[in-house]
């Protein structure tokens, strides 16, 4: 049942009664559960053919079917990254899917928000050019506790993190830390690459958005992540806010509320 309650005062603003309207939404949660399992499905089913077929492209581009040339070398290598970008989107359709149907990890556990961060910075270590990215953890507080699900917290850093180094194509500083007061924890990721135009900054976290002009247009992508990061973020009781000027850099900050409990 959808509920909305309209209140009624008169002109010293004292309550007189209200309305309360009640919509039976369950055909709609039907369909949204249809449209979700189709989507879920689609994106399961190809996922098996798209990696048989990137392991058979890698068979042939290995040379073990064969000498190639130059010129076919260079256009199964697209290709195989055309097919990895396939499985990219059907995996964070996937992660949509799941995480829209109440599917998403449920399983909270006491997480150290300061470890998780460095672990996470220490998977991209090796994919950053060291001459032109900093890439660094800011030291803080030596442990911060927070509950919640290590699969989903850990995507949702991994994913700003890896939107920082993509979306800093000529290098620069990247610096994530994680810090908390008596509200809550916060976790930050910034960076100084190409910013986020101003008139974008509303739509970033809509499902399929990317933004269009001529330096992110070599940058592969879903417009999926943040949308996925975002869900994650509702899913714990969190928010997410963006800072970012175009040309100078952006600032994820990433909040959740301290559980009711001591840990
Ligand atoms: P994707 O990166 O796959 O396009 P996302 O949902 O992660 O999808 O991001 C949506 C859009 O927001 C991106 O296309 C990019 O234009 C912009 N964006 C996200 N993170 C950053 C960042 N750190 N710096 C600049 N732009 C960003």
């Amino acid at each position: 049942i959808g509920a909305r309650c309209i209140p009624f005062r008169d002109r010293l603003n004292r309550n007189l009664g209200s309305v309360t309207l009640l919509h039976d939404i369950t055909a709609l949660k039907k369909v949204n559960q249809l449209k979700s399992n189709f989507v879920s499905m689609v994106a399961h089913e190809i996922k098996s053919p798209l990696n048989s077929i990137l392991m058979q492209l890698k068979v042939i581009l290995d040379g073990l079917a064969g000498d190639l040339t130059d010129k076919q070398k260079e256009i199964l290598q697209r290709s195989s990254e055309r097919i990895k970008s396939l499985t990219k989107l059907s995996s964070e359709l996937l992660d949509l899917s799941k995480i829209e149907s109440g599917l998403i990890n449920q399983e909270r556990e006491e997480l150290d928000l300061v470890e998780l961060i460095k672990d996470q910075v220490a998977g991209y270590q090796d994919t950053v050019d060291a001459e032109s990215t900093q890439l660094t953890v800011k030291e803080t507080k030596n442990q911060i506790h927070m509950l919640g699900n290590r699969t989903n917290i850990e995507e949702v850093v991994s994913n700003l993190i890896s939107n920082a180094i993509r979306y800093s194509p000529n290098g620069g500083k990247i610096t994530v830390w994680a810090d908390e007061n008596s509200d809550g924890v916060v976790i930050k990721v910034s960076d100084t690459g190409l910013g986020i135009p101003e008139q974008d900054l509303g739509n970033i976290f809509d499902r399929f958005f990317r933004v269009k002009n001529k330096e992110t247009r070599y940058i592969n992508g879903t417009g999926l992540g943040l949308a996925i990061v975002k869900s994650i973020v509702e899913a714990h009781h969190g928010t997410i806010e963006v800072q970012s000027r175009k040309g100078e850099g952006t600032c994820f900050s990433v909040y959740f509320p301290k559980p009711e409990y001591k840990i």
